[in-house]
């Protein structure tokens, strides 16, 4: 099973395809937590992207096609994975169908989550975070105890590019770059959209019932 996760930042990618890997037994890819784990550790990599995340800029096609191409390698990934953060621009896109076609391959599905710009600002100012990957949000999905981790224990933090000057430039960048993939995946008869406003469980149901 290949899936890509497509919508606005913040729309709910994260919290489903965590749920599908889980269900279908595949990794979830999401280039955003590799830059940030890139840019914990310090690495050159981690440095470069920085400078465009900080910005609300998307980081250039060819640092981010070295990543994935070179995570896809992995072994984990022989039964396919779930895509977050990834394509987010046409050219990403593109490299991503000639690199399965190379192996006789392709993607089931593009699910876009649908979301309104108008929710968008309230769910990333509400987003919190924790190293371990675990995403909670405080009033729709606040952890057991406040400010801590249900999975690890671990401190929540709030993402340097949630504050909402950074947001609004995220959402430029998502309009002008990324959503013309919707039209892309749409083309290859593999798009499905979802409405991302109802509640976390909801979503996740009315995408498994698409995905089988
Ligand atoms: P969100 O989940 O809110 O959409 P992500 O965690 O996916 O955000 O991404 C955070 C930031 O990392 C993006 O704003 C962008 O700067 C960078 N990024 C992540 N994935 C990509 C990608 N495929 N291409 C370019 N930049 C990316
Ligand atoms: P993305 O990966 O698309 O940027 P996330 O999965 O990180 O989005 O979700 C963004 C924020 O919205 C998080 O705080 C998350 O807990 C919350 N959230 C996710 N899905 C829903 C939903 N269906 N309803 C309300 N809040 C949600
Ligand atoms: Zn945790």
């Amino acid at each position: 099973m290949k899936i890509v996760m497509l919508g606005a930042p913040g729309a709910g990618k994260g919290t489903q395809a965590k749920q599908i890997a889980a269900k279908y037994q595949i990794p979830h890819i999401s280039t955003g937590d590799i830059f940030r784990a890139n840019i914990k550790e310090g690495t050159e990599l981690g440095k470069k992207a920085k400078e465009y995340m900080d910005q609300g800029q998307l980081v250039p096609d060819s640092l981010t096609l070295d990543l994935i191409m070179d995570r896809f390698s992995k072994d984990d990934c022989a039964n396919g994975y779930v895509l977050d953060g990834f394509p987010r621009t046409i050219p990403q896109a593109e490299a991503l169908t000639a690199a399965l076609n190379a192996k006789n391959d392709k993607l089931d599905f593009a699910i876009n989550v649908d979301v309104p710009d108008s929710n968008i600002v309230d769910r990333m100012s509400g987003r919190r975070m924790c190293k371990c990957g675990g995403t909670y949000h405080v009033k729709y999905n606040p952890p057991k105890k406040e400010g801590i981790c249900d999975l690890c224990g671990g401190e929540l933090y709030i993402r340097d590019d949630d504050k909402a000057e950074i947001v609004a430039k995220r959402l430029d960048s998502y309009h002008a770059q990324t959503q013309p993939l919707i039209d892309y995946y749409d083309a290859e008869g593999i798009l499905k959209n979802v409405d991302g406003t109802v509640n976390v469980d909801v979503v996740f149901q009315n995408i498994c019932s698409i995905i089988g």
